[in-house]
């Protein structure tokens, strides 16, 4: 059987982690990355996927990773990253601001470069990246400077694939979510659970896997089409900082 190669960034948890299941359901074999090794272990054990430490902030872990995929990648999800602080502009915490451009933005643009050659590969095959951006690509709120001006990046860096590899079988996807209750907002408050489960109190956010399937579903769809974004958000949410809670 010739099954299709998918990667997926920031597997650990959260959307990554459901990425795997919903990619393999649809019958690719699946290579995941990230830094803790314990989780991705014990998922690429779950899943039947392939297990590689990955730091997507550095360089040489990046080509590590790398040279451990095979020749040809068909699906490439830029997925690690994530919020450090909800501190206003003129508390900027300097650190917080270049980890987070470190891993959404540079992360997102070192994995793509280094994965390049093995998306072109084989050139008959269509290959695709998906990037997951976040409404913050085109929302922005108080306090969230850092994580917009990192996500309105990504979504500059989508556009500008699209431009570039205009001609070639690459497609490119962003998906921006909302609210998705994971591991994002106890990384965003340093581990305060209080905090960070107060976010999602009185509303109904959205799952993981309604994430995942949204990526599953645009990388099966005919060679021929490109969903250029698909915007998913909790039916209590109507901008980044609107929602009805109960
Ligand atoms: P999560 O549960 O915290 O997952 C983040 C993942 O990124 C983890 O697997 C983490 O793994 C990985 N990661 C972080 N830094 C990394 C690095 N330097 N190298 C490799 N992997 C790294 O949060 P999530 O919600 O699933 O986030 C996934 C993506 O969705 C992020 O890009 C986030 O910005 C975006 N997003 C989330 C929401 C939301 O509400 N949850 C909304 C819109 C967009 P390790 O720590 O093990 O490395």
């Amino acid at each position: 059987m010739n099954q299709k190669n998918a990667v997926i960034t920031g597997a650990s948890s959260g959307i990554g982690a459901e990425t795997i299941r919903a990619l393999v359901e649809v019958g690719f074999r699946v290579f995941i990355g990230a830094r803790r090794m314990d989780r991705l272990n014990k998922l690429a054990d779950k899943y039947g996927a392939t297990a590689l430490h990955l730091d997507v902030t550095q360089k040489n872990s990046v080509q590590h990773f790398v040279d451990e995929l095979p020749n040809k990648v068909h699906v490439l999800v830029n997925n690690a990253g994530g919020a450090l602080g909800l501190e206003p502009l003129v508390y900027m915490n300097e650190s917080d601001w270049l980890t987070m451009y470190q891993s959404n933005v540079l992360g997102l643009v070192r994995m793509s470069q280094a994965l390049y050659p093995r998306l072109l590969a084989d050139s008959r095959q269509v290959a695709h990246v998906v990037n997951i951006g976040s409404v913050a690509g085109f929302e922005t709120y108080v306090g969230g400077a850092g994580y917009t001006a990192c996500k309105h990046a990504v979504r500059a860096i989508s556009e500008t694939m699209r431009l570039e590899w205009l001609g070639k079988p690459i497609r490119i996807t962003e998906i921006d979510p909302g609210f998705v209750e994971t591991e994002f907002s106890l990384t965003r408050f340093g581990g305060d659970t209080v905090r960070a489960n107060s976010v999602y109190d009185g509303m109904k956010p959205l799952e993981a896997a309604d994430i995942a399937d949204a990526i599953a579903w645009v990388v099966t769809r005919p060679a021929h089409v490109n969903i250029d974004n698909m915007v998913i958000r909790p039916l209590d949410q109507a901008r980044i900082d609107k929602i009805s809670r109960k």
